[in-house]
């Protein structure tokens, strides 16, 4: 039989449909903001994410669905949707033309990484890229925008860390304390933050598994005057607007933040982070391109929508349509058409089967209620409305269907 890739998913249905409505939202909250989208390939050099996302990155090291095509190429499957709007903003002159440039890309990911319930091998991110703004109104911007989202669409339940990373003046000596700290318990080191102490002792905060253990205990960031002034800033435009944590062992995955990064998460669970972005203001002169600031972020779409459909399961209005015997098919398909002319979600027009496989299917498909032509009443043109929950039913003239249904 024919046979899905572990780690890939079909979406049918209600789960496609909710992820449209959180496309919908994002859009919508989009524009409030002046982001304009960015459609750009899912294929890209595999050079690229090793150059951005960072080679000592387990997306790079292990996660990235990389292959040879006909001409000799690298490629890779994208794992993330920064490095390419980045390479765009450059390759198509942005950099020159208008550095500042508000960017929203929705679009698939892939990563090799083990599946487990929110972890998938292809899922949705939905994301912003905030280029040529230094100033903390740009970051505080990006972190209400998503927000935003989170409220158009309905989720509530989140919570908001934000911390600031330093800028390569104040970082190194960071990362010393934190090579010094780390250094005392490395032999209980899982075997790659053994590896990771050296070369990315931040990484270390970051593992799902020693992450939690020498997170609480770690040394605070010691911002430079510009940074810290920055971080300020970016706290003091956020308050009153939205509830956040400062977390100091908030480092995130990724090789090229600096300064701010956040997250957005939903309880405590490894795979619970429904968004995480930060500031890279390194990136875009990294990648051949001048020395512009940005900021950014990517939302899981998959978590997002489970974190709302978790809170509020919604419950769709559908009504179905069904016909007695064969003289009333014609009128009941009519009815049904109109049900959907006047915005009111219809099903049925099952009429080669008999009353009780209709019935049956509309339970099925979860219909609230039912319309049922034909039988005595016929005669006298009224049809049979039946509440399927409580399954009460009564009698009503057809041409009073419409206007009944849309006051339910
Ligand atoms: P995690 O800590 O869960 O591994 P991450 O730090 O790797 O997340 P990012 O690279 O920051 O994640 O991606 C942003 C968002 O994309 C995450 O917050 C999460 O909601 C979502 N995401 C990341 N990896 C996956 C995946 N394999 N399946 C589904 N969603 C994912
Ligand atoms: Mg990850």
């Amino acid at each position: 039989m024919a046979k899905l890739v572990r780690g890939f998913k079909d979406i049918i249905g209600a789960q496609a449909e909710i992820l449209t409505e959180l496309e919908s939202s994002a859009r919508k909250i989009f524009k409030l903001y002046g982001a304009r989208e960015l459609r750009i390939p899912t294929v890209e050099l595999k050079e690229l994410f090793v150059k951005s996302t960072g080679d000592s990155t387990d997306i790079v090291q292990k996660e990235m669905y990389a292959f040879e095509d006909g001409g000799g190429r690298t490629l890779a499957l994208r794992p993330e949707g920064t490095p390419g709007a980045v390479r765009a903003y450059i390759e198509n002159n942005f950099t020159q033309a208008a550095p500042v440039q508000q960017f929203f890309y929705i679009g698939n990911m892939f990563r090799a990484e083990r599946p487990q319930a929110g972890r998938y091998r292809e899922f949705e991110q939905i994301g912003a890229e905030l280029l040529g703004n230094a100033a903390p109104a740009a970051d505080a911007a990006a972190i209400l925008m998503l927000a935003d989202i989170m409220k158009e669409f309905g989720v509530r339940n989140y919570g908001v860390k934000i911390n600031s990373l330093g800028c390569n003046d104040c970082r190194p000596a960071y990362r010393r304390d934190l090579i010094n700290y780390l250094s005392s318990g490395k032999e209980t080191l899982c075997e790659k933050c053994k590896d990771r102490l050296e070369r990315n002792p931040l990484r270390v905060l970051d593992c799902k598994i020693d992450g939690p253990r020498f997170a609480a205990a770690a040394p605070a960031q010691k911002l430079c005057p510009a940074c810290a002034e920055h971080f300020e800033e970016v706290q003091k435009l956020l308050r009153g607007k939205i509830d956040f944590e400062i977390d100091n062992s908030l480092v995130r995955g990724l090789d090229y933040y600096t300064r701010t990064v956040f997250e957005f998460r939903v309880g405590d669970a490894a795979q619970n982070a429904i968004a995480g972005g930060g500031r890279y203001d390194g990136l875009v002169k990294s990648m051949g391109g001048p020395d512009i600031p940005a900021v950014g972020w990517a939302m899981g779409a998959e978590r997002a929508a489970a974190a709302r459909a978790a809170a509020e399961p919604k419950k769709d209005f559908i009504v179905y349509v069904a016909s007695m015997d064969k003289t009333c098919n014609e009128i009941a398909f009519n009815i049904m058409q109109a049900l959907r002319g006047a915005g009111i979600a219809a099903q049925g027009g099952l009429f080669d089967k008999n009353i009780k496989a209709q019935m049956k299917q509309a339970d099925k498909c979860g219909a609230a209620y039912a319309v049922i032509i034909g039988g005595d009443e016929f005669a006298n043109n009224p049809a049979a409305l039946k509440n399927l929950q409580p399954g009460e039913q009564k009698r009503i003239m057809q041409a009073a269907l419409v206007e009944t249904l849309k006051k339910i």
